[in-house]
């Protein structure tokens, strides 16, 4: 097994232990694998090993790995970096969801162009008919000057902008917590989101919640993550 299958499977085990301790379906709970400054050579071993959804944050990034990795049919790429208006375009092309709408202009700029670039059927993270793009509401719940993210009270309006666009499918909210180093700390934080979820509509409306990263995904998954977004317990740490 190559060491990044070796990982996914650790990951997975993290996964499961913490949503069987809360009482959760593991199976509610997917993983993303964030293969961010790392080559697509790793990105091919852990679709060989059978997974599909990665993340990415910078656009440039995303749009060379997807070309290079154009063959993998089945591989899902999900954008999870600060989304600029003018990179809405080309993200459009190869993104099956997008978690990181944090303005109502976002919304509507992507609402808009989606309309003009039907997302290849095989990209779709649901089975069925639906042609829109499942997008996700970033929410700044730190309060983090340095963060992108809106501020919570922005939820509301945004999450009414994109469900004005006809081509864009309100998925749910996202969040990165401060840093905290024992990593019960990013709790509250996660606790956040959820009560924002059910202040707004609840699961009906937010049906995803993407939270969690290698180093407090047991606390996400324990507060009701559906994503956990995890870079370098599978591929190994970055360079600073
Ligand atoms: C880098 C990144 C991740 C993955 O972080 P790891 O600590 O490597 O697991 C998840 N989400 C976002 C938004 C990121 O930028």
């Amino acid at each position: 097994m190559s060491l990044v299958a070796e990982n996914l499977a650790l990951v997975r085990a993290r996964i499961d232990a913490a949503a069987r301790e809360a009482g959760r379906d593991p199976s509610e709970v997917r993983l993303v694998a964030v293969s961010k400054k790392k080559p697509t050579a790793l990105v091919r071993e852990a679709y060989e090993a059978g997974q599909r959804d990665f993340g990415e944050n910078y656009v440039q990034e995303l749009l060379a790995k997807a070309e290079e990795c154009a063959d993998l049919s089945e591989l899902r790429w999900h954008m999870i970096g600060h989304l600029q208006r003018n990179k809405v375009k080309p993200v459009l092309r190869v993104a099956a969801a997008i978690h990181t709408v944090d303005s109502m202009k976002l919304a509507r700029d992507l609402g808009k162009r989606a309309m003009e670039t039907p997302m290849p059927v095989v990209r779709r993270l649901e089975a069925g008919t639906d042609q829109r793009l499942p997008v996700l509401i970033e929410v700044n719940v730190g309060g983090e000057a340095q963060k992108s993210g809106c501020e919570p009270s922005a939820v509301p309006d945004i999450a009414q902008a994109i469900e004005a666009q006809g081509s864009l499918q309100l998925a749910g909210l996202m969040t990165v917590p401060p840093h905290t180093e024992d990593p019960s700390g990013a709790r509250p934080f996660f606790d956040r989101l959820v009560e924002l979820q059910h202040e707004h509509g609840g699961s009906a409306r937010f049906g995803e919640l993407s939270m969690g990263m290698s180093h407090d995904l047991e606390p996400a998954v324990q507060a009701g993550a559906t994503f956990v977004r995890i870079g370098a317990a599978i591929f190994g740490a970055r360079e600073a």
